[in-house]
């Protein structure tokens, strides 16, 4: 017999899971469906670093780590998690030869520590499970195991099927993430802007390598581009490969980038521990994520890497529109437009068309323009560090401004690199439109 709900939930991600465990909070009753047998085991590549102190998207998180809180001041609610951490100060880039960009002060994260962090790292396992254990507290019924390959409107409700099994709710939050099926059954994607298909691998190193301490690194080879990140967990690292081009053996890359001349050192006590990929589907974001009393949230309505407090703000956020839709009797759009409001507002209007461009999809885009020399050049013009920062847009926005600025410089010492920069924007619309051609829309 098909089991009737408030709402039912596709997904138990950071976006699902909030959306359960707020709706659940509000006295809904909640089925949660993941195709995950062990919800809180993360399996898809994902940094664990959350931004702190620091606003994203007009957002802000702060970390409490007496009370093992998630804090979210700027919208008034808390996030459990009491698993491991380590401080994140910032970024840095560095070239082929070894010259750096910083974004960050590694003195005064020394001598600061967590006055001047700009992020955490956590365990995204035990960030899962904190709100799996919320969920069960507030009697949401999860279903683990259940792969969703149905969607249909029945009457004044919707139903969800997959593996034998069907739920009805008269509300459903579609929570799947970037590649989101429930996009694809209700025609979403057929409007949406095909960006390419992008692939990590990010193999997990125990030893010791010798990068800042709590700095997320992108490493720019001659050949491709790669992610160092410091994790959590002492003396264990994630590198990280990422590309556009879905004929690139992402394994023999990360070989490769274990042997290069320059940075093969890095490597030379390390073992390899472990590794997770994913393949992700870069689409527009959607404007109207509301359709036939479906709500898609978090990834599955944004177009990559929306971020983990990004997918927890809307979880939040959704569980709260649909509690009030019940209060106020009006179980259709309606009753849900504090959430389409706040999402346009908030995120579509400002970031729904910004594009990080096919530079920084990784590969050896940057690698195919610019000589190995030339790219250490133009990072060693940058002498000073920048303010620490894990926001993307900060970190892209920084670099674009400063690199403005020095025009005039490169024009006067390195004509050849300028005339490079100047033909590098016709190049990466075509690079784009290649990249495009290469992936696998799922419309
Ligand atoms: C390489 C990489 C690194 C990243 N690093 C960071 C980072 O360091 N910090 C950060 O904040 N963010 C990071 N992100 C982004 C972050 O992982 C996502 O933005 C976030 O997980 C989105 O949460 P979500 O709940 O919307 O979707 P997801 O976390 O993708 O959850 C979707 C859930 O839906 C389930 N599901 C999918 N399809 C079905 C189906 N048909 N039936 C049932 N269940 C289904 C999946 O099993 C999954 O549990 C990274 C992303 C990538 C790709």
């Amino acid at each position: 017999m098909t089991k009737k709900y408030d709402v039912v939930i596709v997904g138990a991600g950071p976006a699902g899971l909030m959306a359960a465990r707020t709706a659940g909070e509000n006295g809904l009753s909640v089925a949660l469906v993941d195709r995950k047998t062990d919800i809180p085991k993360v399996r898809r590549a994902d940094g664990g670093a959350i931004g702190v102190n620091e606003y994203l998207f007009e957002h802000m998180v702060t970390f409490n780590e007496k009370a093992k809180l998630l804090c979210f001041p700027s919208d008034g609610f808390t996030v459990p998690y009491s698993g491991p951490y380590s401080n994140i100060y910032g970024f840095q880039v560095y070239s082929p030869g070894k010259k750096r960009i910083l974004f960050g002060d590694w003195e005064a994260a020394k001598k600061r520590g967590d006055e001047v962090r700009v992020g955490v790292s956590i365990s995204k396992d035990q960030l899962l499970r904190g709100l799996l254990d919320e969920c069960k507290k507030y009697e949401v019924e999860i279903y683990p195991g259940i792969n969703i390959s149905d969607i249909k409107k029945s009457g004044r409700k919707v139903q969800v099927s997959g593996d034998g099994k069907t739920f009805e709710g008269t509300f459903v939050i579609a929570a799947d993430g970037v590649n989101s099926r429930i996009a694809r059954l209700l025609g979403f994607n057929k409007e949406r802007k095909f960006m390419g298909t992008y692939r990590y691998l990010s193999w997990m190193m125990e030893g010791e390598i010798p990068v800042d301490p709590g700095c997320f690194n992108f490493v720019l080879t001659e050949k491709s581009t790669y992610a160092v990140l410091d994790t959590y967990e002492k003396g264990i690292y994630h590198i990280d490969a990422f590309d556009s081009n879905t004929k690139v053996d992402l394994n023999a890359s990360l070989e490769e980038f274990m042997k290069d001349r320059t940075y093969g050192s890095w490597f030379a006590g390390c073992r390899k521990v472990g590794e997770v990929n994913c393949v992700s589907n870069i689409m527009s974001p959607l404007k109207d994520p509301f359709k036939d009393n479906i709500l898609l949230i978090g990834d599955a309505a944004w177009t990559m890497e929306f971020s983990n407090m990004a997918a927890l703000l809307c979880g939040w956020k959704a569980g709260n529109a649909i509690a009030l839709a019940f209060v106020d009797k009006k179980l259709n759009r309606r009753g849900i437009s504090s959430y389409l409001h706040w999402w346009k507002k908030e995120f579509y209007n400002p970031y729904g068309s910004y594009e990080f461009g096919p530079a920084g999809g990784g590969g050896g885009i940057l690698q195919s323009l610019l000589s190995g020399e030339e790219i250490d050049y133009l990072v060693s013009l940058i002498q000073e560090p920048f303010p620490a920062t894990m926001n993307f847009f900060t970190l892209f926005n920084t670099i674009g401004r400063a690199y403005a600025e020095l025009f005039p410089r490169i024009q006067e010492e390195r004509p050849e690199v300028m005339d490079k920069l100047f033909a590098m924007r016709e190049k990466l619309e075509e690079i784009g439109e290649d990249i495009r051609k290469a992936g696998f829309p799922n419309r």
